[in-house]
């Protein structure tokens, strides 16, 4: 069965700062304060909307249209997004010496990688309310993603993104009939670059969190985690963090899984984990603090995670202080090394992002922050052949 036609959609924003509410009915980016805003909806009204309900329905993360904000069935743009597949690895697991461990193969999304779950709600809410025309500053993947949504909606997009992201993804984003823009700098640069356009243009940003529904999508992984696993979490997810919007996505998942009785009081331990060339989270979280500073000099091969500052730096070092996790770095040479133990593991070809989850294991367990007897859901949030080409920085 499918969901029902219509949902009531998100009954107001909320900022994540300050709490002060915004009718949800509206294009916006930002609270009056700069920060991100949140959807949210009446639960406690959600009817039909139990794990026996949704079982059923169709393979892709509208499943979960009731708490997603695209209210006209006819805005939803859909490619075949989300409902990828959560793999039991025993022999990854024998190898990092935990009990047992799921790779959870992001990489089968449209486009490549998880982007695709972000960028199918914010063009499909912007579709909604009226937006003509859109863009987005982009480390790449972000880029092919919101190239394929615009596409499907029928709206142009503008994509900014670095010179030296993977060739793969130039092409794909140029196929996908996007406008390209190649600049000499990084994603906050190409950040400028929109921010002119927004200005002097009318478009509309989809900048991660700078609108308030790519971590609506994102947050349905962590609604099929629970479903995946028969209605309970892992003791670990281990994600790779550049803007951070899958791990808030999936803490903000959580809490309205508790309010909607899917799952109890219960949280994962919920780990960061970024390349030793761009780490300000996990310099963030070594000092203790509630922000980030700007990461100078930022340089991985896993583009994805070549981000030098986050505009939710707040919510994501907060999921991890209330989960009891944690955040650590690793160089792209030892990514690249567990992309290739991991692939022979399971056939799944992962993304260096995804090399590096499985990286941060062992330095997890050497601080205490793992233990052999957890279970470990590790993201593999794109496909190691978008990345073709490409080589470790350090
Ligand atoms: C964007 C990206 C990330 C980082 O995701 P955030 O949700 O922005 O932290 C990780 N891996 C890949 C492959 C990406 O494209």
């Amino acid at each position: 069965m499918t969901p029902r036609t219509s949902v009531p959609g998100a009954s107001h924003l909320e900022c994540t700062a300050t709490g002060e509410t915004y009718e949800s009915e509206q294009l916006i980016g930002l609270s009056s304060v700069g920060k991100p805003l949140f959807a949210r909806y009446d639960l406690d009204a959600i009817e039909d909307f139990s794990m026996d309900d949704v079982a059923h329905r169709r393979a892709d993360l509208w499943r979960y249209a009731e708490v997603l904000p695209v209210r006209d069935p006819a805005a939803r743009v859909a490619l075949g997004e989300g409902w990828t597949p959560l793999l039991e690895s025993p022999r990854t697991a024998n190898h990092l010496g935990v009990r047992k461990l799921w790779v959870k193969d992001e990489g089968q999304n449209p486009t490549g990688s998880f982007k695709a779950r972000g960028l199918c709600l914010a063009v499909s809410r912007a579709l909604e309310l009226g937006a003509e025309e859109l863009a987005i500053p982009s480390a790449g993947n972000a880029g092919s993603a919101a190239a394929a949504y615009g596409a499907a909606a029928g709206l142009p997009v503008h994509v900014v993104v670095p010179t030296d992201t993977p060739a793969p993804i130039l092409e794909e984003i140029r196929a996908l009939g996007a406008d390209l823009q190649l600049l000499d700098g990084l994603i906050s640069d190409c950040g400028r670059v929109v921010k002119k356009g927004v200005e002097e243009e009318g478009w509309f940003d989809l900048s991660t969190l700078k609108e308030p529904y790519r971590v609506e999508g994102k947050k349905t992984m962590g609604y099929e985690l629970a479903e995946q696993l028969g209605g309970r979490l892992p003791d670990a997810i281990v994600y790779p963090t550049g803007g951070g919007t899958g791990l808030i996505g999936m803490w903000k998942a959580f809490d309205e899984m508790e309010r909607l009785g899917w799952i109890g009081a219960e949280r994962p331990k919920m780990f960061t984990v970024q390349a030793a060339g761009c780490a300000p989270m996990v310099r963030a979280w070594e000092e203790g603090a509630e922000h980030a500073e700007t990461w100078q000099g930022a340089q991985t091969y896993a583009s994805g995670l070549r981000v030098p500052g986050a505009v939710g730096d707040f919510l994501i070092l907060r999921a991890l202080r209330e989960s009891g996790g944690g955040a650590v770095a690793v160089p792209d040479h030892v990514m690249a090394d567990w992309v290739a133990k991991v692939g022979a593991d399971t056939g799944v070809f992962m993304a260096p992002e995804g090399g590096a989850t499985a990286a941060a294991v062992p330095m997890l367990m050497a601080k205490g922050l793992i233990s052999a007897d957890d279970e470990v859901v590790l993201f593999n949030t794109g496909s190691g052949l978008k990345y073709v080409g490409m080589t470790p920085i350090d």
